[in-house]
C-alpha cells in the first residue's frame, strides 16, 4: 500500500529536471559513523523521512565501509514505493581503503553501488572528494567515464564533491559544459562558515546545481557534539560548543537554528542533513515547516553568529595539494 505523503517544498536542481526536497537525506549515520544505529532504527528513519515528503537520499560506499549503501538499499526497497518517486544520488573514487578515480575503477564501483542500493540506476553519481586525487585526471578520465555510465543509464547525472571550493572552479573551468551536473560542498553553507555563497554566481553561471551538505558542521552544531575523527580545530570545535551552550540555556534548539539558516537560502536545492532516528526527522522536517511559516528566531542567531564570530569561516586542511 503506497505510504500516504505530506508534502515538502521541492526544489529545481540546476539544469537536470530533478526537483530535490530542501532538505536531502544524509545517509552517512546510516553507516554508523557518528554511533552505532540498528538496521530496524535505519529503515524506521528512512520510512519517516519519505513519509515526512523528503524525495533526496545521499549515500556513498566510503560512509562506514559500505554499511550506508546496504542500509538505504534495504531502508528504500521496504518503502515498495515506485522508483520515480524518490531520488538517489551515491559517490565513487572514495573507499574505506584509499582513493581511486580511475575509469577502471569507478565503473566497477557503479556496479557494486547498484548491487547494495538494489537498484537499477542512481540519479546521481558523485566523484567523491576529489581533492584527494588528481584534479586533471578527474577532468580528463573521470568524468568522461561516468558520461559513459550516463549512456548506458547507469545513472542519470554525474557530480563532483568535496571541501575546498576551488576545485569546483578547476573542473567546471575545464570540463565541457553540461559535462558535470551538480556540485555537493559541504561545512561551507552554515552559521559559522558561509564562503559558498561566494561561489553560488559562478555555479549558476555554470547551469550547476548546489547541493549544500553538514548544515550541523557534521556535529559541530548538535547538542551530543562531533564525533572523535571529526578535523576541526579546538578554537573552533570550543566556539561551536560554546554556541551550542547557549542555545541550550535558552531552551532553544541549535540545531533547528542551524538548519533553517542553510534552508533560507533557496539558491542552494537541497541541504543534506545526516539523520539516524525518527525523533531527528521529525524535527528537522518541522524546521522547514516553522521557516515557511514564522520565519528564523533572529535574536538567538544575531546571539549564536557573535559568539561565533571569531571562528567565522575557519576551515580545516582537506586533500593533497595541488599545483
Ligand atoms: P550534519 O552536519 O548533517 O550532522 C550530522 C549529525 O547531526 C549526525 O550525528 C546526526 O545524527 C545529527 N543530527 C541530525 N539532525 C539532528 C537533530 N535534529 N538533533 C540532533 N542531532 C541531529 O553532517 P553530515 O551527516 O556529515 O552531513 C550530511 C550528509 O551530507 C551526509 O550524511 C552525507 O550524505 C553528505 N555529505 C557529503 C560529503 C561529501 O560528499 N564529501 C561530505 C559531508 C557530508
Amino acid at each position: 500500500m503506497a505510504i500516504p505523503q505530506t508534502k515538502m517544498e521541492l526544489r529545481p536542481l540546476g539544469n537536470t529536471g530533478l526537483k530535490v526536497s530542501a532538505v536531502g537525506f544524509g545517509a552517512s549515520p546510516l553507516g554508523s559513523v557518528f554511533g552505532p544505529v540498528a538496521e530496524d532504527d535505519a529503515v524506521a528513519t528512512v520510512r519517516e523521512a519519505f513519509r515526512r515528503g523528503i524525495n533526496f537520499f545521499d549515500t556513498s560506499p566510503y560512509y562506514g565501509a559500505t554499511l550506508s549503501e546496504k542500509m538505504l538499499g534495504k531502508a528504500l526497497k521496504a518503502l515498495q514505493a515506485p522508483r520515480s518517486d524518490y531520488i538517489v544520488a551515491t559517490k565513487c573514487g572514495r573507499y574505506e581503503e584509499g582513493f581511486d578515480f580511475s575509469p577502471e575503477r569507478v565503473r566497477k564501483s557503479i556496479d557494486e553501488s547498484l548491487e547494495r542500493l538494489q537498484l537499477d540506476y542512481v540519479d546521481i553519481l558523485h566523484c567523491h572528494d576529489i581533492e584527494f586525487g588528481s584534479l586533471d585526471q578527474i577532468v580528463s578520465e573521470t568524468i568522461p567515464a561516468l558520461q559513459k555510465l550516463k549512456q548506458e543509464g547507469k545513472a542519470r547525472f554525474i557530480g563532483i564533491t568535496g571541501l575546498p571550493l576551488n576545485i569546483f572552479t578547476y573542473v567546471l573551468d575545464r570540463v565541457p559544459p553540461g559535462a558535470v551536473d551538480v556540485i555537493l560542498s559541504y561545512c561551507h553553507y552554515g552559521v559559522n562558515d558561509s564562503t559558498l555563497l561566494d561561489l553560488l554566481p559562478y555555479l549558476k553561471s555554470k547551469g550547476v546545481g548546489v547541493i549544500s551538505a553538514s548544515p550541523l558542521a557534521m556535529g559541530l552544531l548538535t547538542e551530543q557534539g562531533p564525533p572523535e575523527w571529526h578535523p576541526a580545530s579546538p578554537e573552533l570545535k570550543s566556539a561551536c560548543k560554546a554556541a551550542v551552550v547557549h542555545c541550550k540555556s535558552k531552551g532553544k534548539k541549535i540545531t533547528k537554528l542551524a538548519l533553517q539558516y542553510s534552508l533560507a537560502n533557496k539558491e542552494i536545492s537541497s541541504v543534506l542533513v545526516g539523520m539516524s532516528s525518527v525523533p531527528q526527522v521529525e524535527e528537522n522536517v518541522a524546521a522547514v515547516t516553522e521557516l515557511e511559516g514564522v520565519g528564523m528566531d533572529q535574536e538567538t542567531l544575531s546571539e549564536v553568529e557573535a559568539i561565533l564570530k571569531p571562528v567565522k569561516n575557519l576551515t580545516w586542511p582537506s586533500g593533497i595539494h595541488q599545483n
